[in-house]
């Protein structure tokens, strides 16, 4: 079998999104033009996503997305020249021809090229053999993958946090992540009202369900310290990304100061860079992201580097499909959940057959041969080539 094209395109439909009703704090709040940005009030009322495709001479088709249009353009211009005649099946060496074709390809939207043509690759190997991925990876290792509610895009005011809380626990979630909205720059008061939000989950779901609380990259060493110090008492499962993925030295000393663990690793690529983190003892909890830290090849490499050390990996959601695939077929020990948002995926799946969601907060799994994900025309009332 030999690869004959590998496509991108952009599809395009009718939507009803509703609009988020928070954002969360980020590395640009310490700016006040931008720690002044709010999220839009209005509906999507259509909605954009891009594929990346790959053709074969057997007729059998890998399909990966949505992918980030930054990535498309780095497919279509770097990747795919080298891919043409390859054959598809050899995972190792196609990896490693686009991991070694341009030596700015170790982080960032290079990498993320490469990861998001890696699982098209794999979607394209589990259906030329008629096994679902998982199966293809030495799966599975269990029926159904726990996930945990991810609360991205929910208010933060108190009653309703206090009822959505409520709410995805009786749905079955046994953990839940809240993003903090509050940083520096918010002084005293901001700190306050994150530490309130801690004390209203916790208060909200009671002892037996885990909480998790996401800083998206933005605070500092000192205000993580001083805010864990605070919430420490009520058992947060972790404290994500309390700084920017560069200062893994900053991660390793909140992470020695605190009693909460400490996850981060969505920023993070390859196995170099896990390696880094997990050298520096600066993380509990690793969230690679397939979709990004260079696929499901590199995913699993990344697993069996973090059981070494003996952390647990939960994946990062960008999408669901990959990580479940990698997820179901690795111990428990070392990927115990996934995270799914809540909000999100609907919008990310939008253009899906099939919605890939928890039930009593886990995912049967996926039974189709490949990664399971088929566009749904219907849907689709504009599809554009990218060149
Ligand atoms: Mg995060």
């Amino acid at each position: 079998m030999k690869i004959t094209n590998v496509r991108c395109f952009q599809v395009a439909g009718p939507a009803e999104i509703p609009p988020n009703e928070e954002r969360q704090i980020g590395m640009l709040d310490i700016y006040p033009e931008f720690a002044a940005r709010s999220v839009p009030q209005t509906p999507t009322a259509r909605l954009e996503a891009v594929y990346v495709e790959i053709d074969t001479d057997e007729g059998v088709r890998g399909l990966f997305g949505p992918i980030f249009s930054e990535t498309a353009v780095i497919i279509r211009r770097r990747l795919a020249p080298l891919l043409l005649g390859q054959d598809p099946l050899a995972s190792e060496r196609l990896w490693d021809i686009l991991y070694r074709q341009d030596r700015h390809a170790r982080k960032g939207y290079a990498m993320m090229a490469i990861s998001a043509v890696d699982c098209a690759l794999w979607d394209l190997r589990g259906k030329a053999l008629g096994l679902p991925v998982y199966r293809l990876l030495g799966g599975p290792t269990r029926d159904r993958v726990d996930c945990y509610a991810s609360m991205l895009g929910y208010s933060l005011e108190p009653e309703l946090v206090c009822e959505r809380a409520r709410m995805v626990a009786d749905q079955g979630f046994r953990a839940q992540k809240w993003f903090f909205r509050y940083g520096p720059g918010d002084g005293i008061a901001g700190m306050e009202k994150n530490i309130a939000l801690v004390r209203t989950v916790r208060a909200a779901v009671g002892p037996s369900v885990e909480i998790m609380f996401d800083c998206w990259m933005g605070w500092d060493a000192t205000y993580a310290i001083r805010v864990l110090d605070r919430i420490a008492d009520l058992q947060p499962r972790w404290l994500e990304e309390p700084v920017p993925a560069d200062r893994i030295h900053d991660l390793a000393l909140i992470r020695r100061t605190s009693r909460v663990p400490i996850a981060a690793g969505e920023h993070e690529y390859t196995r170099w860079g896990f390696l880094q983190l997990l050298q520096a003892q600066a993380v509990d909890v690793i969230q690679a992201d397939p979709d990004w830290c260079g696929g499901i090849s590199e995913l699993v490499k990344i697993c069996a580097l973090a059981s070494a050390f003996g952390c647990p990996v939960v994946p990062h959601g960008h999408s669901i499909h990959a990580a479940v695939h990698v997820i179901a077929a690795q111990s428990p020990a070392t990927c115990p959940m996934a995270e799914f948002l809540l909000r999100a995926q609907p919008a990310k799946q939008y253009f899906h057959t099939e919605y890939l969601a928890p039930d009593r907060g886990s995912i049967a799994l996926p039974t189709r041969p490949g990664l399971g994900i088929e566009l749904d025309e219907r849907r689709i009332d504009t599809r554009v080539e990218v060149i």
